[in-house]
């Protein structure tokens, strides 16, 4: 087994001069995505290490070192070295963030791992492995970037393996359970969005969190049964667009959606404005998360799709959510009232839901339930408010079936 060794093997002896091999992602210039020009991070030129990646180096094909590239700078550490020609080999499997794992697999391939990636060259003073895009292979290095770029941002408090396969004959992606695994399988088209791989990986957070509470949310029951999506706040399955940011949806779909997304904006959104690409066809729309906009307003499943009131009495506003509110619940609860940049205090709460059984209960009722007392609660009371999803305005009594 390679992985998990990490030390020198046949090292040659050291004459002179100490070295490291790094390996970086250059963002602009070699690792566009189609939906880059959304959000602040990564928006700048400039590499960014490949943290935490497997990493073997040779010289003259004998296995010099091998290891994980460190989760800050993405090199090995300081090496001796003869002169000679060197090769290092790059695999997927790495560590982006501490005691997270992160995997990026072949699903056509036989090959466990994939290796990206390997370069010769004579080793100098300073050598730099640098992912290209132009080799086989690279809309998997996009995938693992991306994927190690949320990592990074919000590392999972339960240090699990996050799964990814690149499947050649999927257009789409989509995350469940498979070989008692959480795996995310991602296509071509969607290897090339940042969004939407972060929110795949939104998706294995929750799910392996909650133990799997959330992986089985039904779509189906507001969806329009034409061959389009003619209003705001339907999805179709005829069209392949069974959920949509602005479409209704039952409530725990709408919430497990909108954690995806959620997690891609605190991914690739920086400083205190939460900032996301909407795929609308083959474009992009840019959508303020934190905030209403003429285009996205505030309250949409209950001002645009439907007229709720504040009275219990209205299925289509108590079973129903929209994904874009509840993003706007997530982000606005976390940012202030959370440390930020940290999703422990959500993933504490999701954690929370799906434990007890809250029999009869809509998801907000769910929510606000185990709420009391956590640091979020002072924010939670205000959004739902203000997002309007919060729907038990004289409801009859909600209670969980075992103690709380
Ligand atoms: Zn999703």
């Amino acid at each position: 087994m390679m992985f998990g060794l990490l030390s020198l093997i046949n090292a040659p002896v050291a004459h002179g001069w100490t070295n490291q091999f790094c390996a970086v992602a250059g963002h602009h210039s070699t690792f566009s995505y189609t939906d880059q020009s959304y959000g602040n991070v990564w928006t700048t030129a400039g590499e960014r290490p490949l943290r935490g990646v497997y990493m073997q180096v040779l010289n003259n094909d004998v296995v010099a070192w091998q290891g994980y590239a460190s989760t800050n700078t993405g090199c090995t550490p300081l090496l001796s070295m003869n002169s000679g020609t060197f090769r290092l080999k790059v695999w997927s499997k790495g560590i982006p963030s501490s005691n997270n794992l992160l995997e990026v697999r072949d699903y056509s391939g036989s090959s466990p791992v994939l290796e990206l990636y390997q370069v010769a060259g004579l080793v100098s003073a300073s050598w730099t492995y640098r992912a290209d895009p132009f080799v086989t292979g690279y809309l998997v290095w996009k995938i693992y970037a991306a994927a190690a770029e949320t990592i990074y941002q919000e590392p999972h408090p339960d240090a699990p393996t996050f799964m990814f396969y690149y499947e050649p004959a999927n257009e789409s992606a989509s995350t469940k359970i498979e070989f008692g695994e959480t795996v995310t399988h991602i296509g071509p088209t969607v290897s090339r969005e940042k969004f939407t791989i972060s929110h795949e990986l939104g998706h294995q957070y929750l799910m392996q969190r909650t133990n799997n509470f959330y992986s089985n949310s039904d779509y189906g029951q507001y969806q329009c049964t034409t061959s389009s999506c003619p209003v705001a706040c339907e999805s179709s399955p005829a069209a392949n667009c069974y959920h949509k940011l602005t479409s209704k949806e039952n409530m725990t779909a709408a919430v497990d959606e909108a954690w995806g997304y959620f997690i891609s904006a605190l991914t690739w959104s920086s400083g205190t404005s939460c900032q996301m690409a909407n795929k609308v066809g083959t474009g992009y729309e840019a959508v303020d998360c934190d905030s209403g906009t003429t285009s996205y307003p505030t309250g949409y499943l209950a001002g645009t799709c439907e007229s709720c009131g504040t009275t219990w009495g209205d299925p289509d506003c108590e079973s129903a959510g929209v994904e874009l509110d509840w993003i706007r619940v997530f982000w606005n609860t976390n940012r202030p009232c959370s440390n930020h940049g940290s999703i422990s205090n959500w993933l504490d709460v999701l954690d929370a839901v799906s434990f007890f059984d809250l029999h009869g209960c809509n998801t907000y009722q769910q929510i606000n339930m185990v709420m009391t007392g956590e640091p979020m609660e002072g924010c939670w009371d205000s959004q739902v408010v203000t997002q309007r999803v919060r729907f038990d305005y004289g409801a009859p009594s909600c209670e969980p079936l075992c103690g709380l």
